[in-house]
């Protein structure tokens, strides 16, 4: 294990993120850096990857800036690389929130709970649990009781929330995500719609999966990762498969896209359910003319053509 995969975030204020991303990327690439960052008027969201030395290095720079003071690293142990290239993008936002008027976390923000303190305070009847990640990470793991937000991208969860608010009314509300970033932002807009006691995890699922006393206790299945691993474990204690085979349902953690480059959902296969469905998550995405599965796999129009019949027949 000579590689670490840093994972971290800081709402500061960056004067011109578009210079500043490109001075960023010359100097990542210069200390041998892989991965993506985010940087906007707002702050910088980021996940690299480098060796011990490599890492270090790059942590001493963003520590010793100014904009940077009180930064967080969250340091996994890795085998290699973790990305292929290295990007550094401005973008109007790190996180999206879709906001008329958008939360500035360092303005307002829920309350940070520690994860020793989070695992206590969800077990409480009068707490409700919300997972602000989208559902296909909630889909691999998620804390026990969580609430699911029925949404593919950030920015559709104010809304989420505005069309289920009976399940928040009266209780305190817990919010979580993966490293935190997302959580800043939404706990502080749930404090904008009028909910007063608001709590967010501090340091996000894979600080609480760390933690010497939380030790990702109720958590269930692995967490999602925007790296090359796509799941790290959290539960120390209790480990469980919570993910379920697109297909067929059995237990799975192994995420595939969707063969249709058009489509491109993440789903769980298994290879066996990959290779019969052609790579496609429904029949019109296997049947799609730019099936990379079969692209890349090098079947032949009449096999491919073949299987498909067979497919076809098996889902009457
Ligand atoms: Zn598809």
């Amino acid at each position: 294990m000579n590689y670490r995969v840093l994972l971290y975030y800081h709402y500061t204020t960056i004067q011109s993120p578009d210079d500043f991303a490109e001075e960023h990327l010359q100097l990542c690439k210069k200390m041998n850096l892989k991965g993506r960052i985010l940087v906007a008027s707002e702050g910088i969201n980021g996940t690299v990857s480098g060796t011990i030395e490599e890492t270090n290095a790059y942590i001493e720079w963003m520590e010793n800036n100014s904009l940077f003071k009180g930064i967080v690293f969250k340091i996994d142990e890795v085998e290699g690389h973790a990305f292929k290239k290295m990007h550094v993008r401005p973008k109007p936002e790190l996180v999206n929130l879709n906001l008329a008027h958008d939360i500035d976390p360092l303005e307002m923000t829920g309350r940070y709970v520690a994860p020793a303190d989070f695992y206590e305070q969800m077990q409480q009847d009068d707490t409700v649990v919300i997972d602000a990640r989208n559902t296909y990470e909630f889909d691999v793991g998620h804390f026990e009781g969580a609430i699911r937000p029925e949404i593919e991208t950030f920015r559709e969860l104010p809304k989420w929330i505005k069309d289920n608010k009976e399940l928040l009314e009266g209780k305190r509300i817990l919010t979580y995500c993966t490293g935190g970033v997302r959580c800043e932002k939404f706990s502080g807009w749930l404090i904008s719609e009028g909910y007063d006691d608001v709590g967010q995890l501090h340091g996000g699922i894979v600080t609480y999966g760390k933690d010497p006393v939380a030790q990702g206790k109720l958590w269930n299945g692995q967490c999602y990762v925007f790296d090359e691993r796509l799941v790290v474990p959290i539960n120390q204690v209790s480990p469980t498969i919570v993910g379920k085979d697109h297909f067929d349902g059995t237990p799975c953690e192994r995420y595939i896209n969707c063969a249709n480059p058009e489509c491109n959902k993440q789903i769980l296969s298994s290879q066996e359910n990959e290779a019969k469905h052609l790579g496609g998550c429904t029949i019109e995405c296997t049947k799609h003319k730019r099936n990379r599965y079969i692209h890349i796999h090098g079947i032949s129009k009449e096999v491919a053509a073949e299987r498909i019949t067979i497919l076809e027949q098996s889902l009457r």
